[in-house]
């Protein structure tokens, strides 16, 4: 059971009169109260009921009030209820262990009863305060988790070709200006490869445009499969693709491609009753010292021409 709204103060005390007397104390300040003689009893009560301060003896036979906070302050249960020793003693050192094994404050018998009381009230609100800030922070934590996955998510489909998954123009064109700077810097080769499915027009003219639209996500599939992690593959626009592949030249991206070509060739992909077959023709280039990014782009590009004009179904160095 929660506290009672205005508050719920425990009183620990072995001396029965003292007990009355601050309970007294607590009743005429509008708060509920409980009374425990020892500690035995008090973490029985614990158990069941939450209180929002605890007014806490020192001096007490079997468990003292040190002993108490100590307890209270290493359960979770307990740890945050703020405990305020109640006690004859006055020596700094045992005002300071008070402080030590956890009191929130310290007040001294005799005491001054609109003192003790303002003391159980700021200490009640201080903890009540403290509570909502920590539900308060913890939902803005949760907001803010919610809003890094919204973000990444967003940053992932900002990047990606809605159709295939794939990488989109937009997201090649950030890596290819960086992998022409490690080039520039570093002179680490690169090539990149531009291929364009044949006669596709035809695939939509006679078995519709899902049936084309599945070719392009099963072609996507087949190719992703043949590449390193580290080569970057995106949807050029259209039935264009381009693959770049980091620290490879001419000779090795024509390989690469070929092998890419003869296993879609042999592919048989099929959609409803049909089983069809897919071409694609490829312009290959390597990226060299005396071009720009765009420059190379566009031999690769002429290159994949000459492949179509040519026969289509090929790779082209350009
Ligand atoms: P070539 O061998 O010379 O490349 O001929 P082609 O028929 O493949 O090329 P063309 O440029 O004449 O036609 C490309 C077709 O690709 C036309 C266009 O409607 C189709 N296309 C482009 N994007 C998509 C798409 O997202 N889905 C589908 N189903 N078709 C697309
Ligand atoms: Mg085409
Ligand atoms: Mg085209």
């Amino acid at each position: 059971m929660e506290s009672l709204d205005n508050g719920l103060v425990m009183i620990i005390d072995d001396n029965p009169e003292n007990l009355k007397y601050l309970a007294s104390i607590v009743k005429k300040s509008g708060y509920e109260y409980v009374m425990s003689l020892n500690g035995k009893q008090a973490f029985e009560y614990l158990k069941s009921e939450k209180p929002d301060i605890i007014l806490l003896d020192i001096m007490m036979p079997e468990m003292d009030g040190y002993e108490i906070c100590q307890k209270l302050k290493s359960d979770e249960n307990t740890k945050d209820i703020p405990v305020i020793f109640v006690t004859a003693k006055t020596e700094i050192d045992e005002i300071v262990k008070g402080f030590e094994v956890g009191g929130v404050d310290y007040v001294t018998k005799p005491f001054n009863s609109i003192i003790l009381e303002s003391r159980i009230r700021t200490h009640i609100e201080l903890k009540r305060s403290k509570d909502k800030l920590k539900k308060y922070i913890a939902k803005l934590e949760e907001t803010n988790t919610i809003l890094e996955e919204e973000k990444e998510r967003s940053d992932y489909l900002a990047n990606r070709d809605y159709l295939t998954g794939i990488f989109n123009r937009r997201y090649m064109v950030e890596r290819m200006k960086e992998e022409y700077a490690r080039f520039l810097r570093y002179k680490e080769i690169f090539a990149i490869g531009i291929f364009d499915i044949d006669n596709f027009k035809k695939i939509n003219d006679t078995y519709g445009h899902e049936c084309g639209d599945f070719i392009l996500v099963s072609l996507t599939k087949s190719i992703s499969e043949s590449i390193r992690k580290m080569d970057c593959f995106a949807r050029w626009g259209g039935e264009e693709f381009i693959v770049m592949l980091p620290k490879t030249d001419l000779e090795g991206a024509a390989v690469l491609f070929e092998k890419i070509r003869e296993k879609v060739e042999k592919t048989k992909y099929s959609y409803n009753d049909f089983n069809l077959n897919i071409t694609f023709t490829c312009g290959i280039a390597e990226i060299s010292n005396e071009e720009t990014i765009d420059n190379c782009i566009v031999r690769a590009d002429k290159a994949l021409y000459k492949g179509k004009i040519s026969g289509k179904n090929q790779i082209v160095k350009g």
